[in-house]
């Protein structure tokens, strides 16, 4: 670990009863970063911010934040005090108002930013006199944000936090994390489905899928180095088979006589070879996207 990361979390491990939610999970979140946690449904992302945030104990692994264990009740709480949390629930007091939502946690938090509230209170248009019962789903998000955003905290994590946002909202929420990062060197980790809004707000990705993390990695460092190869065979191809113990293979995926390959570095090697052992129609190499590596990674299938 080194003393730039805030998150470092290895090999956790926890199960819900029989359902292994998180199946040796690490990965690294560093100061001042944007780090996206991306994966499909039941992935283990909300598990492991649930388990960073000391909401549950994991059953087996490490994990520090802001150098404090993770599983240890007394560190726990020094991480909450010093984290901002938007949860996949937008968990609010349904009977209060906008307004009390807000008076009180202002009470709580010696850091409040006054300056960025009255911001986001104008640009969210929230009623400071509607009950927090009577929001949409979106308003709750926007209040959520606010509170987590105000708090003055060293570290933000959102759970899907444009879940339920018209585009428009969305919008504002990213610029505002943008500004908050570019401003006060803020770290955020930030679960959602949505790539490319991933794409544009954050410096680096964790692919989760299954209870592990199967990439981590700078997305600079991607759209340099990894390459998606299309191979048209000309026969079953069961030739492509062995492919993804190639150097540099991420993925294989096969739909009929299309085979799909994730590669980083160069993939030179791995067209020489399926030229000499798979006979393709055709093969071309393309750029990959964050959906490409998504779609890619967590659909892999047993071809090899
Ligand atoms: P999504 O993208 O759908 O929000 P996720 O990646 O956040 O999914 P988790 O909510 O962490 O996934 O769930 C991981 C696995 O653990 C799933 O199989 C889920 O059904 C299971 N799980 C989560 N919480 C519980 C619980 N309280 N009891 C039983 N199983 C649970």
């Amino acid at each position: 670990m080194s003393d730039a990361d805030v998150i470092v979390l290895r090999e956790l491990s926890k199960r819900h009863g029989t359902v292994p939610a998180l199946d040796g999970l690490s990965l690294t979140v560093p100061q001042g970063s944007v780090t996206g946690l991306l994966g499909p449904n039941g992935a283990g992302k909300t598990t492991a911010i649930k388990l960073l945030l000391g909401m549950a104990r994991p059953d087996g692994g490490t994990g520090l934040v802001f150098g404090q264990r993770i599983d240890a009740e007394a560190d726990s709480v020094r991480i909450r005090q010093r984290t901002g949390y938007v949860s996949e629930t937008k968990d609010l007091y349904p009977h209060f108002t906008v307004d009390q939502m807000v008076h009180l946690t202002r009470g709580l938090y010696s850091t409040w930013r006054s300056d960025l509230e009255r911001r986001l209170r104008g640009s969210f248009a929230l009623r400071p006199d509607a009950k927090v019962s009577t929001l949409s789903k979106g308003m709750r998000t926007k209040l959520s944000l606010l509170l987590a955003c105000c708090r003055g905290a060293d570290l933000l994590v959102l759970d899907e936090p444009t879940d339920g946002l018209d585009p428009v909202a969305a919008e504002l929420v990213l610029e505002t994390l943008i500004g908050l990062v570019a401003q006060d060197g803020l770290t955020v980790l930030v679960s959602s489905h949505q790539l490319t809004e991933v794409e544009r707000v954050a410096d680096r990705v964790v692919i989760v899928d299954r209870g592990q993390a199967c990439l981590e990695a700078g997305l600079d460092d991607l759209r340099m180095r990894v390459r998606m190869v299309r191979i048209v065979l000309e026969g079953d191809g069961s030739a492509v088979a062995g492919l993804r113990s190639e150097p540099g293979v991420l993925a294989v995926n096969q739909a009929g006589r299309v085979v799909t390959l994730l590669v980083d570095g160069s993939a030179e090697l791995v067209i020489d070879r399926a030229r000499r052992f798979a006979s393709p129609a055709s093969i071309e190499t393309l750029p990959a996207t964050l959906r490409d590596l998504f779609l890619g990674l967590t659909r892999s299938a047993d071809v090899a």
